[in-house]
């Protein structure tokens, strides 16, 4: 069964934003022991040429960078960012500059395919070994962006995850709440976090709608990206953002009771493959015919699993919200010749991937 509703985008009015996502995503059914329903949000097909849970950070995101102006965006990740692809992808169709600066990460396959499509979407690529050298880096484009036009490159933090990137996801949750039949929300969502700004943002808007549907943010980095603390600053400053632009909507407490931080699938750490995370993107596949991946998604659909095993989800309606890319750009990186990428970034096409990303 699946679900749909009309396009409505409270947000848009009172925000600079520009379109760049296919809303709603649809929301199918899945069937799995242990729940008393799974739905699965398909932010896969969030967006085209790519998909996944930056194309909503970007559309307020790169829509403050155009509104400001700028005609360069810098971000930040490691070195196979799923956000600085989206960044690089999504700016280039704007007409935006982009700078990556890309810090090193255990290795796996999906990171030669995105630094290779960032490098045919235009993008400077510009691997930073550390945090010195990526101010370093910084510094450098600012002094070469101000040179050749006069202005300032538009900042977007590592995964999009300011206020400004999160209200995507309090948009998101209005879209659930639009689609889905109240009597139908689910009890609970499982998503990955990692820097918080989609677990956030969903949050914020399921209160604001009044709505009690419990978030599982599944841990896949560590502080700062990932913790309490960031989850509590990042909720108050994005409802205060909110606020601002509109003082009907209220200024809320930090919901504890509806917010789980789950660090207990992280693993050895951020794009280290798991197990079970592995066997999660294996069942998946096989009961709802969605493609996950070990860094993020994996991780998270995981954490649902061993709940539903334990019992904890008996009867209850359960949400996962896909929020990796399912658009594939296999065509866009062939022939492709990786030698023409940075040095630095060599060494991913030439060394073995993790043992858990060979199977
Ligand atoms: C970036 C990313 C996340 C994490 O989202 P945050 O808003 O940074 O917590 C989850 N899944 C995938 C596939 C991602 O690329």
């Amino acid at each position: 069964m699946a679900f749909s509703a009309p396009r409505r985008q409270p947000l848009y009015a009172s925000h600079p934003h520009t379109r760049l996502a296919r809303l709603p995503t649809p929301v199918h059914e899945a069937v799995l022991p242990g729940t008393g329903r799974l739905l699965i949000k398909r932010d896969d097909v969030s967006g085209v040429p790519y998909g996944g849970n930056k194309v909503r950070k970007l559309e307020f995101l790169l829509g403050r960078a155009m509104a400001a102006g700028a005609d360069a965006v810098i971000t930040f990740g490691a070195a196979g960012s799923n956000h600085a692809l989206a960044t690089a992808i999504y700016a280039k169709l704007l007409g935006l500059r982009c700078h990556s600066m890309l810090v090193p990460q255990v290795n796996a396959r999906s990171i030669c395919r995105n630094l290779l499509r960032g490098y045919a979407a235009g993008a400077r690529l510009h691997p930073c070994a550390n945090r010195r050298d990526t101010a370093l880096c910084v510094a450098s484009v600012f002094r070469e962006t101000y040179a050749r036009s006069g202005r300032y490159p538009h900042v977007i933090p590592p995964g999009g995850s300011s206020p400004v990137g999160a209200l995507g996801f309090v948009n998101a949750a209005f879209e659930l709440a639009d689609q889905v039949p109240e009597e139908g929300m689910p009890d609970v969502i499982y998503l990955p976090s990692g820097t918080m700004g989609t677990c956030v943002g969903l949050l914020l808007g399921l209160r604001l709608r009044g709505l009690e549907t419990r978030i599982e943010a599944v841990s896949v980095t560590t502080a700062p990206f990932s913790c309490m603390e960031k989850a509590k600053a990042l909720f108050q400053a994005t409802n205060r953002l909110l606020h601002a632009a509109d003082p009907s909507l209220p200024l809320l407490a930090f919901p504890h009771h509806q917010f789980s931080f789950r660090k207990e699938f992280l693993g050895a750490g951020y794009g280290i493959y798991t197990t079970d995370g592995v066997a999660a993107v294996r069942q998946a596949g096989a009961i709802a015919g969605i493609r996950l991946e070990g860094t993020y998604t994996g991780k998270a659909f995981a954490a649902l699993l061993a709940d539903a095993r334990r019992g904890a989800l008996d009867g209850k309606r359960v949400l996962f919200w896909n929020t990796y890319n399912g658009r594939d750009f296999g065509a866009d990186i062939e022939g492709l010749d990786y030698r023409e990428l940075p040095i630095p970034f060599h060494a991913y096409f030439e060394q073995d991937v993790q043992p858990l990303d060979q199977v």
